[in-house]
């Protein structure tokens, strides 16, 4: 019996060894697929959404098993990591459904991690649940710790039920869970620190993410743009940090706090260009393959989808064939309006 299991794993890893990998004209490997599943949210916060939103119609909205069976495609071309996003993942009605579908994916595929990424206002709800399914890390927005501020900055989010939703996931079991914090100049850069205490206290890390010109917003970006090297100084005032080797598949830069579990990140598309060591591409909502976060190069994978149903062969062509157009890089200007129109909640941030 022991025998026959060895002999059917041994036919798996030689398959997978086989199948076709997705490696780009720059000789770069895509590993890592993050997934829009909505566009929809109930935060509009300042530097991701304007106040008026137009949504997609649904119609144009991928279905969760169209999702899925994207999904699938990606890991059986090599996809090892899958970051849910949105848009808020977790308004998607039937959301638990979906993960714990593609949690299954981990014993057929080469899927290694699901991770995503929540404004947490509904992990009070879900945190249990996601862990059942197999989601290993996940990321957490947090740009205040001031009732009144996270209020303007999120426009319609409540602080305590995201610090509720933060504790539900600290005890639901993850691996790691980490807090994302946008710094904008003027609005919160002045807790830079307290959010980083914060993050100690609760044994959590955090990124800290410059903001990116991404879809048009009330304020100007220039203004209120606070560079990743400017938030290091900040925290270097009270902190003894100490550059980690530490990498998660993405474009952080970590850094270990001195007598602490808490690693501290940079996310900086501006001030440290990450694009020569891309791994990653994005899914939109309606299904189109974004081969670069700040570039329009894309393929419509939904047409595909719903003009040959159920033919992964096909979608996973198309797939292959994206890794001609993937650009070398993205050119964003944080001082222009903004070139590319999308705004991060349908991009998948
Ligand atoms: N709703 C979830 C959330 O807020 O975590 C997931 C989607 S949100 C678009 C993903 C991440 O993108 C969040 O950490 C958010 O702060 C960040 N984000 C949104 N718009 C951004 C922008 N223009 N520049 C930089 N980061 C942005
Ligand atoms: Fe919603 Fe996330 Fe965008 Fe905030 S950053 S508006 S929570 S999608």
């Amino acid at each position: 019996m022991l025998a026959l299991l060895n002999g059917a794993r041994t036919i798996y890893k030689i398959m997978l060894e086989n199948q076709p990998q997705l490696i780009d004209r720059f000789g770069r490997k895509v590993t890592y697929v993050r997934m829009s599943i909505t566009d929809r949210c109930d935060f509009r916060c300042v530097y991701c959404m304007d106040e008026e939103m137009t949504f997609m119609p649904r119609a144009q909205v991928l279905t969760l098993e169209e999702i899925l069976f994207l999904l699938r495609a990606f890991c059986e071309l090599g996809v090892e990591k899958v970051r849910i996003t949105g848009g808020e993942p977790l308004v998607r009605r039937n959301v638990d459904w979906l993960m714990a579908e593609i949690g299954k994916l981990k014993q057929t595929t080469v899927l290694k991690e699901l991770t995503l990424t929540t404004n947490g206002s509904q992990l009070r709800k879900y945190a249990v649940k996601l862990a059942e399914a197999g989601v290993d890390r996940i990321n957490i927005s947090l740009d205040s710790l001031r009732q009144e501020r996270f209020k303007a900055l999120t426009r319609t989010g409540n602080l305590d039920t995201v610090l509720d939703g933060i504790d539900a996931a600290k005890q639901a079991g993850f691996k790691r869970v980490k807090l994302n914090a946008v710094i904008m100049k003027g609005r919160n850069d002045d807790e830079v620190i307290d959010l980083a205490n914060f993050a100690i206290h609760n044994d959590l890390d955090i990124s800290y993410i410059e903001e990116m010109p991404l879809g048009h917003v009330t304020h100007q970006r220039a203004e209120s743009f606070c560079s990743s090297d400017e938030v290091l100084a900040i925290l270097q005032t009270g902190f003894q940090l100490h550059r980690s080797t530490s990498v998660t598949g993405g474009p952080s830069r970590y850094y270990q706090l001195a007598g602490t579990q808490s690693k501290i990140g940079f996310i900086s598309p501006h001030s440290h260009n990450f694009c020569e060591s891309c791994n990653r591409v994005r899914v939109t909502t309606e299904g189109r393959l974004l081969l670069c976060l700040g570039q329009e190069h894309s393929v419509d994978l939904r047409g595909i989808i719903r003009r040959y149903p159920g033919d992964i062969e096909r979608l996973k062509e198309a797939i292959i064939k994206s890794m001609d157009i993937k650009p070398e890089g993205h050119n964003f200007n944080i001082s222009e309006q903004p070139i590319i129109f999308r705004h991060m909640s349908a991009t998948g941030g």
